[in-house]
């Protein structure tokens, strides 16, 4: 099965209760946003700029507990924001555990493995020792970090940590290889780092899924070489989703990087265009969704948005009406559902009802669509893809292994590029703006900040020799 029975035992069972009860609209996925603050500042990231004033503020684990209670999803996506930063992420996963829910734990990977030490730390025993063994030859845990997990004291044996289980995914934010991805993420490293997450996460096995977001430049060729890769290293499965153009990123986008957002986003056109292949990819790949939302992504139907079905808690309250768009914040999420006028948002026949709707594809709008979509036929086609084997496993090579690696650790980062590019009084700085198509980016090495990257930026623009578009 693509996705573990037990789980869709669950998902199926709070459908059909809904349906003999005749709710007209109910949660499915709760994305819960327990903070803004983020270790990284992606390009397309709207949840950073939106909620720039805030960013120091959490909802209270009670709080989260209670929303996730109140909306009853049975599905909970742990989002931000960087969750892993959130003080009690060990006690919301296990408090939202005890509620019987199934937990994605959206994260830039970046501190996985710290967290992965912590459970190792606290469960230490002769039954972990062989992972930790093959961990350290792996180069996935290092000597001293070994050393610190066999002899963790009384504190770190306490800890509530995050713990292997069929009830949750480690949802590992991978869009692209590793050049492309350090660029979106704004970032040298970072790639690599969710690779060794990844491998570490599932030597101890830990269930993981990726979550990718297609922009405009994203070159669907490589998204197929990523999927083989990422199924190599084991991966359980992959959510993809069109990017959104987001007010915040497309005011930030001007502004930061002084681009013009048409370059980035999609319309829905080149959205089709970009998920030809999804359909190919779903027999390829345990890709998670629907084959309806996929028929969708490919052009095949139209779906209405229920934007409902995916609602967002977040340190305002419940956002509405949906994931990217704000129009306003709820104490709860029933009065939500009764105050919006849902009528007013969506696609239907082509026509955009709010003219913000217009180029929107994502899941969190039309993946729940296809789910809850009641012809016999789409629920035959959403029952055979679930229930049919999980495509196997791509193998793994040191050539796949090589081929993603495509960036900083062959010593191509987008940073040492640009720095290059500037020393050499930019000479030869038209081939770091012009790969793979992405052709303004400068980042940050990892452990710097953003004031380093505008520093670089606003080099580049004051010497003003650069050329910012494609051949
Ligand atoms: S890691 Fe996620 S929350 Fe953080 S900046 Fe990137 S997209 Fe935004
Ligand atoms: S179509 Fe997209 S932007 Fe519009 S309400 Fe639905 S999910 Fe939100």
């Amino acid at each position: 099965m693509r996705f573990p029975f037990a789980l869709t035992a669950k998902i199926a069972k709070h459908i059909v209760g809904h349906r003999l009860r005749g709710t007209p609209k109910f949660a499915m996925v709760l994305q819960l946003e327990p903070l803004h603050t983020c270790n990284l500042t992606c390009t397309g990231c709207g949840r950073i700029r939106e909620y720039s004033t805030s960013l120091k503020d959490i909802v209270p684990l009670e709080q989260c507990l209670a929303a996730a209670a109140e909306c009853d999803a049975p599905m909970v996506s742990v989002c931000g924001g960087e969750p892993l930063i959130y003080p009690k992420i060990e006690e919301l996963v296990a408090g939202l555990r005890a509620q019987g829910r199934i937990i994605y734990i959206c994260t830039n990977g970046v501190f996985m493995r710290k967290k992965m030490r912590d459970y190792m730390a606290a469960h230490f025993g002769p039954a972990l020792e062989p992972k930790l063994v093959q961990l350290v030859e792996a180069g996935l845990v290092t000597e001293k970090e070994a050393e610190s997990i066999r002899n963790a004291d009384a504190a770190a044996r306490s800890k509530v940590t995050i713990q292997p289980s069929k009830w949750h995914y480690w949802n590992v934010h991978v869009d692209g290889l590793e050049y492309t991805h350090d660029l979106i993420v704004e970032r040298e490293g970072v790639f690599k780092e969710c690779v060794a997450a990844i491998k570490m996460a599932k030597i101890l096995g830990y269930q993981v899924a990726t979550n990718t977001t297609v922009y405009r430049e994203t070159n669907p060729s490589e998204l197929e070489e990523m999927f083989r890769f990422l199924s190599s290293l084991g991966c359980d499965g992959h959510t993809i989703s069109p990017g959104y153009d987001y007010d915040a990123a497309k005011k930030d986008m001007v502004k930061r990087l002084g681009r013009d957002p048409k370059e980035f986003f999609l319309t829905r056109d080149l959205t089709r265009q970009k998920f030809k292949d999804i359909e190919r990819w779903g027999e390829l790949f345990t890709i998670f969704g629907t084959p309806v939302y996929q028929e969708f992504l490919a052009g095949k139907r139209e779906l209405t948005c229920t934007a409902w079905a995916i609602p967002t808690f977040n340190v305002r309250g419940w956002k509405a009406p949906c994931y990217l768009m704000t129009d306003g914040h709820y104490p709860s999420y029933q009065e939500m559902l009764e105050k919006v006028d849902w009528e007013k948002y969506g696609v239907v026949d082509g026509v955009a009802r709010d003219l913000r709707c217009e180029n929107c594809m994502v899941h969190c709008g039309y993946d729940p669509s296809g789910a809850l979509s009641n012809k016999p036929r789409d629920t035959w086609i959403n029952f055979k893809y679930n229930f049919l084997p999980r495509p196997a496993p791509f193998p793994a090579s040191p050539e796949l292994e090589s081929r993603a690696h495509n960036g900083v650790t062959i010593g191509k980062g987008h940073l040492a590029e640009a720095k290059a590019a500037v020393s050499k009084e930019m000479a030869g700085a038209k081939s770091v703006y012009q790969r793979n198509g992405h052709h303004d980016h400068a980042g940050t090495d990892a452990g710097s900040d953003t004031t380093q990257r505008d520093e670089l930026l606003g080099k580049i623009r004051e010497a003003g020799k650069i050329e910012l578009k494609n051949d």
